[in-house]
This record gives C-alpha cells, structure tokens and sequence, in this order.
C-alpha cells in the first residue's frame, strides 16, 4: 500500500490532518480508523495505556496486527501489565513495549528516590514523554483513547488533528465518546479491560499517582490528586 509518506511533506500532513478532522467529526469511530489504517497503513499505531482495550480492539478491525504501542514506566500496577499481557495473547495486535532510558532504581541512584512526588512533571517526562517521543519516530500517525468527556482540558479534543509538539498525525476516534459508549462497546464486543476499573479506579495510570476517584469526580480526578499536574505531557 502506498501511504502519504512517500507522496507528502510535513506541511501537507498537516493539511490533511486539519482536513480530515473537520471532514470526520461526525464519522464512526470505525470511520476513522479506517481513514487511518487506508492512509497511513503500518505507519499508524495505537497507544494504550492498558486501561481498556476499545481502541486497541477498534483499531484491529480496521487494520488486523496494528501495532499497539504501551508505555511501561516500571510503575504500573500488576494488574496493568496483565492487561497488557492478555490483550497480547487474545487480539489481532501487535504490542510494543516502550521502556524509559533508566530503569526506576537507577533513577533513584540519579535524581533520589520517589521523584514522582517532588517533581512528577520530570518523572513523566523521562518516563512517558522521552520514550514515546523516541517510539514513534518512524511512525506518522498514532491513535489515543482521550475522550472529550474525561476533563475540561480534553473538551476540545479533535478526532484528528496535528500533534505538533511530535510532528505526527493525532487520531482520537472515541473523542466524542461519553463512558456510556465505551461501556456497551466493551460489554458488546467483551473487550478487556483493567481490573481496576472493577475496583473503584475511573483512569490508571503509575501506581503513586494514581488513586480511586469519590462519587462526583470527574474520570482523571484519581490521577496525581492535590496537585495542580492533570496531564502527563503525552497530550499537551
Ligand atoms: Fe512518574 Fe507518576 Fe508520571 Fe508515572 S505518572 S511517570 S510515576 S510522575
């Protein structure tokens, strides 16, 4: 398959991703995968989490062995990782694991231990941010789970849009999603999901940062709670 690689400059993809974004807003989650796995074939991936796997799963369809990119920041929960490992061994996926430059102990030799509660905006950016930035280098668009209904800074979430900040096509196909939507597809289609969501936990993240949410609070409020910090730096 000949992708838009071969045939475009930066400009123009970003272009086409301003296009397909207004052109798209109303399409299917499916839609837009599909737009996704015919434009850009094996230079598409997801990135997951491992919170559930909808758009891992979503993505399949459209383009059986996607790769499924997860970030293992050697602070998960074993419940996470099982998740990964399972969506591994059931789906029509290809997972690659990305792990940071320094294993955590040899951060702690480095920065001193529990970072993540001095400076967590350092924390993620050696642990999430560097290592997908070097991940999806040879990629030229990559697909998230964000949903405008998590939290005000994700209201205005695009369905495709241009991440500029990495240089790549951004595809969010379950932005106007609400957790209804991602409930029935899981319950239609039983997609795996993490443990925790069973567990009080509304969004998972690294286990020191991440913390069950109270009745009323939006989904992302258990994620680094008493802090100003509600993003990682993966999507800012
Ligand atoms: Fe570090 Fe917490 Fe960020 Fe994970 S979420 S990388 S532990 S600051």
């Amino acid at each position: 398959m000949t992708t838009v690689q071969e045939e475009r400059g930066t400009e123009e993809l970003k272009a086409l991703a301003e296009q397909a974004g207004r052109d798209l807003e109303g399409a299917s989650a499916s839609e837009i995968l599909k737009w996704a796995a015919e434009t850009f074939g094996k230079r598409f991936c997801v990135t997951s989490s491992m919170e559930d796997a909808v758009v891992a799963h979503l993505a399949s369809r459209a383009l059986p062995g996607v790769d499924v990119v997860f970030l293992d920041t050697g602070y998960h929960f074993p419940e996470t990782i099982g998740t990964r490992d399972a969506v591994e061994a059931v789906m029509d996926v290809n997972v690659i694991t990305l792990t940071p430059r320094q294993t955590v102990a040899e951060q702690d030799a480095e920065y001193g231990p529990r970072l993540h509660d001095r400076d967590p905006d350092l924390c993620c950016k050696l642990r999430k941010v560097r290592p997908l930035e070097e991940g999806l280098k040879d990629y030229l668009a990559w697909a998230t789970g964000l949903r405008r209904d998590e939290s005000p800074t994700r209201a205005n979430t695009p369905v495709v849009g241009w991440d500029e900040k990495r240089r790549k096509v951004k595809v969010s196909p379950i932005a106007r999603w609400t957790q209804d939507d991602v409930d029935a597809y899981v319950a239609e289609h039983g997609v795996l999901t993490n443990p925790l969501l069973q567990d009080g936990y509304a969004s998972v993240g690294c286990a020191p940062c991440t913390r069950r949410v109270l009745e009323g609070e939006d989904a992302r409020a258990g994620r680094w709670a008493g802090r100003a910090k509600t993003e990682c730096g993966l999507h800012g």
